[in-house]
């Protein structure tokens, strides 16, 4: 036999079996964004490459390691999306969208980023996101954390994540404070290990989200970015604890909270867990008033988050939420004989008049119980059967496949009717 091609490590197939998982998830963000007014973006999944390192920054795990690049047959240097911020940003300048005005975007789809994969980790996952454009305000800041925790209760998983939040303030007070940090870094640089040694002076608030014990240990006398911020920044991150107060949302302030990418400033957040293990953040976000003019627009401020699929839907399963999941069918249609096989396939196809109901009609032929087998597989609540008897009385037989309730007979005419009210 011919040797199997497989798919690439750490790029997975969403089955058959999880993939009502993935809609129902899907559906919930949907509908979520929508209660918000909040419009969809799509982008393109390959973008130049100068764009991710203009915006996510030269110096981030993201950009240094994990890019998916490829120069085009014509030499253009291009990559797969790592994330969708930079897309977004690039987009909306482009068509105009974010000049002097307010947008609310959302996103959803496939990123990839050249890491290790492993549990909660790969190299192509699923982003759902949104960007908000034109507001400055912490208001709005509350407003994505607001719908982001709306999301965890209509999921069920309230309960399991956390909200960590911080400020970065804006660049001159981060210029100040890096200053110190690295004096202070300089200090310590035995104590700090080679990839933080590294960063110190490239980028070295990074040095401050790093997972080595030893480094965090030292961080603990490190100065703390709260003590250089000015007054309007504070003002603007007491002014969205308030507001989480009031809404009654439960966050920490975690002042070594500063995420991968550099764009950000101002407010930062996670939502975190720990029902997965290492990979605990499930979504991650904040403020960065500076990227649409880094990308060559008018300065405007701008705020979001991006939540990865992937670890959302291991969370579910790994709590056991997956219950209330819909099957694929809900009624099978079978003929007994082939003189029944053209009534059972118009019957079928009336039945898919009713709005919703979802049938399958059993092809293939076989005998009574070969057939039954199948509408058992199908996870369909009800079969019809069309024998020889129903079809010259003009009627079918409907079973209940999951409930103890004797077979009825139902004309025909009236069954899309009934099976409706059933349904
Ligand atoms: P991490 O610290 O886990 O590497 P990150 O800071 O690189 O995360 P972001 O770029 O902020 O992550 O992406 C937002 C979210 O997307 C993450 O919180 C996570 O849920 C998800 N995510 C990021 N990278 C991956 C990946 N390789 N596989 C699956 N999900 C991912
Ligand atoms: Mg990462």
């Amino acid at each position: 036999m011919a040797k199997q091609i497989q798919a690439i490590r750490g790029m997975n197939d969403i089955l058959p079996t999880q993939s009502p998982l993935w809609q129902k998830l899907e559906a919930v963000l949907r509908d979520t964004v929508a209660a918000y007014g909040y419009s969809e973006i799509r982008t393109p999944i390959v973008e130049s490459t100068d764009l991710f390192k203009r915006s996510i920054g030269e110096v981030t795990d993201i950009v240094e390691k994990e890019m998916y690049t490829f120069a085009d047959r014509n030499g253009d240097l291009l990559t797969l999306r790592p994330e969708g911020t930079a897309s977004t940003v690039r987009a909306g300048n482009e068509h105009g969208l974010l000049y002097n005005q307010e947008q609310r975007l959302w996103y959803m789809g496939p990123m990839f980023r050249h890491e290790r994969p492993q549990k909660g980790r790969y190299r192509q996952f699923n982003q759902f996101g949104v960007e908000v454009y034109g507001i400055a305000s912490a208001d709005i800041d509350a407003e994505v954390l607001m719908m982001s925790h709306r999301l965890w209760q209509k999921l069920g998983i309230g309960e399991h994540v956390k909200l960590e939040l911080n400020t970065l303030g804006d660049a001159q007070e981060r210029a100040a404070y890096r200053d110190a940090l690295v004096a202070f870094l300089e200090q310590h640089k035995e104590r700090l290990d080679e990839d933080s040694q590294r960063r110190m002076y490239s980028n070295p608030l990074r040095v401050l989200d790093s997972k080595n014990p030893d480094v965090q240990a030292l961080l603990g006398d490190a100065p703390a970015l709260m003590d250089y911020l000015g007054e309007e920044t504070r003002g603007h991150f007491a002014h969205l604890c308030e507001l989480l107060e009031a809404v009654g949302i439960q966050y920490e302030i975690n002042p070594r909270l500063v995420r991968g990418l550099d764009y950000y400033n101002r407010t930062v957040f996670e939502w975190v867990t720990d029902s997965l293990g290492a990979q605990g953040t499930v979504l991650a976000g904040g403020r960065y008033d500076g990227l649409v003019g880094q990308l060559g627009g008018k300065d405007t401020p701008a705020v979001g988050f991006a939540m990865g699929l992937e670890r959302i839907v291991l969370m579910l399963e790994t709590l056991e939420l997956t219950d209330d999941v819909p099957g694929t069918v809900d009624v099978y249609v079978t003929a007994m004989g082939d003189d029944c096989r053209v009534a059972a396939i118009k019957v079928a196809q009336q039945l898919r008049e009713v709005d919703g109901l979802r049938v399958m009609s059993h092809c293939g032929g076989g005998n009574f119980k070969k057939q039954m087998k199948r509408a058992d597989k199908s996870g369909a609540k009800l079969a019809i059967v069309i024998g020889e008897t129903e079809l010259a009385n003009g009627q079918v037989a409907l079973k209940y496949l999951r409930e103890e309730k004797e077979q009825e007979l139902v004309a025909q005419d009236s069954l899309a009717a009934y099976v409706a009210e059933l349904i």
